[in-house]
């Protein structure tokens, strides 16, 4: 089994004296079968090969050399003869520390992908490419020549010129802009060089993004009590010699980040990296100066990232230059030599997930490494997730909980409103109550600002016909096309296929086809028209899509340019603005109905965080949530603020049904053009799975093969089933063992997805 050796470094030299003995390279095929392949490594290249460098080496009959990773290098007697070579050497540095190439390893087996396919995950395409740092020459006048330019033997006046400009400089300046601002070539620049009379240095280009200013220098909070014990317990872990991770359930506006950043100057005053993990929707302008304005050395990675910005961060994170790193989900691979601590904040969130293969959960990936350096990993929330709490309940984590916020500020109000009764009374139109416009008029009277929040975009929700109850779908999604007033389209949210908004059915062509359920569009003409001299701005995909537009709009909301801020989910994290004194839930039962196990607790932590965004100044704040389902228990927790009274009332039904955290699952989902295919595949994965999971322990179970929710997207039919052990390391190599041996007719793809999040 080549990998027992795989991390063995290179041989000592008294082996090479054996005659025999040959330099073998394990190489990894990106684009090739799920195994390694060995090559001899001719003498040639030995000074250059390393595990954790890419190799040119040629691959099948053909002989077509292929690109691959070294994962293994080994002085071997029993070499073949006939083993090929390895051609070339591709990278000049180690791409993959030991480390990295062994997390990989991991990835690839508890996510079930290709040992490649992970490999490529963990390294951005842009630093696979090896893209140079573009430099740029910059030029400024030497001590030779200054202050006695007219004085000097031989210059001539286009260099003289040349020579005034620069001295009249501040620093040196780009090649370039000396010669458009003085419309010269580059002859006279050469010249001069050569004279001695200017100096030129080559720098590498600093991409935008670092040239931001840096924000002012701020001093620490002197931290309350429970952020004191917070922090205790997080050097106490830094200290010590043993793995430990710190679940902090954190209150909304408890001080956590306050707290993280203390823990972090500790980790720098050694000497070491931390890498800071959040939601890409916090990284705003705001989460980025926190850090900015406490770390001399912070790089921020999010998804908008250019190529070169990318390039510049990960060379830089990889020489030690970079003492944090904050980033969403991928930052978790960030290349620091020296990590000291992983935090990762909100960590309930399900952007965490990556949904393409490999489909890890940083969560998992960043305990893999602060197992891997003996280090602390602290996951933060206000509403963990049940899965951590639970391992916290266990004592695998350590909890520390922060129940109060800030400054003694209180927790806001929260109040239902039964839309039921509103319903039958007939007093509402549209989809603001009553009691909701009472109390937008009174806080925008009181000058405060208001966040209403409704997770659905788009301006109806659904175009059904009442003569004959047909309902306008997408015809590659099966999904209902909402209709998009500005554009007067019917979209899918799914594909984005779009048809011209129907005014008659398309089935029976009557033509009182009406558009039903509200969507932010919708919402936001209503609180126009209800409140006309209020100031509104929309937060959804549709109004977001600009580059820096998220940002932008933030920040006009925070200078009180916006006095009502209405949005999907988007505006629902993070976001700490101290006048918001309303917040709304116009609709807090859009996700309870959805066929996904966690619905209660997405549902119960929506609205906990959305109510977090107000009362975090001085005037307090207060919550109203429209639900029909005032009673349901997600819904009255997050009232009270009680996440123990939510996870004492959710954990058991997930014990009772053997979902996660009580159970681990692995779903699959198969895909394709044809329906019968699909069904019939599926229906033979799932009588081997039911024939295997019997070995493995008496509670798992299959559930399915069924038509996924979503049944068909895209034009492909979509089957589902979902597998649940007690024993996940026994389900994930059983259900690899199956698929390795199964052959999948063409047409048909199947994904397997360990530790689901998307349910659909
Ligand atoms: P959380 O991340 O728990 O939601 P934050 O770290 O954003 O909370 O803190 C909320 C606000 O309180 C921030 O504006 C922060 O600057 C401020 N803050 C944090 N710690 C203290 C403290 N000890 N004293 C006063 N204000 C604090
Ligand atoms: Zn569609």
């Amino acid at each position: 089994m080549p990998q027992q050796h795989l991390f063995d470094t290179r041989p000592a030299a008294w082996e090479e004296d054996d005659a025999r003995e040959r330099l073998v390279a394990s190489v990894i095929f990106p684009t090739g079968p799920d195994q390694p392949f060995d090559y001899a490594v001719p003498d040639s290249l030995r000074d250059r090969i390393e595990c954790g460098r890419r190799v040119r080496a040629p691959f099948g009959r053909g002989n077509r050399a292929v690109v691959g990773f070294c994962v293994q290098l080994e002085n071997r007697h029993d070499v073949r003869r006939q083993l090929k070579s390895i051609t070339d050497v591709v990278d000049t540095r180690n791409l993959l520390s030991p480390s990295m190439l062994r997390l990989t390893r991991w990835m690839a087996d508890r996510y079930l992908s290709s040992w490649g396919q992970a490999l490529e995950t963990v390294l951005p395409a842009v630093v696979r490419k090896q893209t140079a740092l573009k430099r740029i020459t910059l030029v400024g006048i030497s001590a030779e020549a200054a202050g006695q330019i007219d004085s000097l033997k031989g210059a001539t006046p286009k260099q003289r010129e040349i020579l005034h400009y620069l001295g009249g400089q501040p620093a040196p300046i780009p090649t370039a802009a000396l010669k458009s601002a003085l419309g010269c070539t580059d002859a006279p620049i050469a010249t001069l060089r050569r004279k001695g009379w200017i100096d030129a240095v080559a720098r590498i280009v600093v991409p935008e993004e670092a040239r931001l200013p840096v924000p002012p220098r701020e001093a620490d909070y002197v931290l309350n009590a429970d952020q004191r014990v917070a922090l205790d317990a997080m050097l106490a872990a830094l200290h010590s010699h043993a793995q430990q991770t710190i679940l902090i359930h954190g209150v909304t506006g408890s001080g956590k980040t306050e707290v993280y950043i203390q823990a972090i100057q500790e980790v720098v005053r050694f000497g070491r990296q931390a890498i800071v993990l959040v939601p890409e929707i916090s990284l705003t302008p705001q989460t980025r100066d926190r850090f900015r304005a406490r770390f001399d050395h912070v790089a921020v990675l999010h998804s908008h990232l250019r190529d070169a910005e990318r390039n510049w961060h990960w060379q830089r994170i990889a020489a030690g230059e970079v003492s944090v790193v904050v980033g969403a989900r991928s930052a978790v691979f960030a290349p620091v030599p020296n990590l000291g601590l992983i935090i990762l904040d909100e960590e309930h969130e399900t952007s965490f997930k990556q949904e393409t293969t490999p489909r890890y959960h940083a969560r998992e990936v960043a305990l893999w490494r602060a197992q891997a350096e003996t280090i602390p990993l602290v996951l933060g929330s206000a509403t963990p997730s049940l899965e951590s709490w639970h391992r916290a309940r266990q004592g695998e984590f350590r909890l520390v909980e922060m129940p109060r916020r800030v400054l003694d500020r209180p927790m806001p109000a929260v109040g239902t409103i039964d839309l039921r009764n509103e319903f039958q009374n007939r007093r509402t139109r549209g989809a603001v109550s009553r009691k909701l416009h009472q109390s937008i008029a009174a806080a925008l009277e009181q000058g405060g600002q208001v966040i209403l929040l409704l997770n659905r975009r788009g301006f109806a929700t659904h175009i059904q016909c009442p003569a004959c109850g047909y309902v306008v779908r997408c015809p590659h999604c099966d999904l209902a096309l909402t209709h998009h007033r500005q554009l007067d389209i019917a979209l899918c949210h799914y594909c984005d296929y779009q048809m011209p908004a129907p005014v008659a059915c398309p089935e029976c062509d009557f033509s009182g086809i009406r558009y039903g359920g509200v969507g932010t569009q919708k919402l936001e003409a209503e609180i126009r028209t209800r409140f006309p001299d209020a100031r509104v701005l929309r937060m959804d995909t549709d109004t977001m899509q600009a580059p820096g537009s998220h940002a932008r709009a933030l920040a006009s909301f925070r200078d009180g340019q916006v006095d009502i801020l209405l949005g999907t989910q988007m505006i629902a994290k993070g976001l700490d603005f101290p006048r918001v004194t309303l917040v709304g839930v116009v609709n807090a039962d859009t996700a309870l109905h959805l066929p996904d196990f966690r619905a209660a607790e997405h549902t119960f932590q929506l609205v906990t965080q959305v109510a977090g965004r107000t009362g975090r100044g001085e005037r307090g704040g207060r919550v109203v949530v429209q639900t029909f389902s005032p009673d349901h228990p997600a819904i009255r927790s997050a009232m009270n603020h009680d996440y123990a009274a939510f996870a004492r009332q959710e954990l058991p039904i997930r014990e009772a049904l053997l979902y996660p955290p009580f159970a681990e699952m692995v779903r699959l989902v198969v895909r394709g053009p044809v329906e019968a295919p699909v069904r019939e595949f599926i229906a033979e994965l799932g009588r081997h799975f039911t024939r295997e999971l019997k070995q493995i322990d008496t509670q798992s179970r299959l559930l399915g093969p069924a038509p996924a929710p979503f049944a068909k997207l895209r034009g492909m039919y979509r089957y589902h089933l979902q597998l649940q052990a007690i024993d996940g390391a026994k389900l994930r190599a059983m259900v690899r063992e199956v698929l390795a041996a199964i052959v999948c007719p063409n047409e048909i793809q199947w994904s397997v997805d360990v530790d689901p999040l998307d349910m659909l």
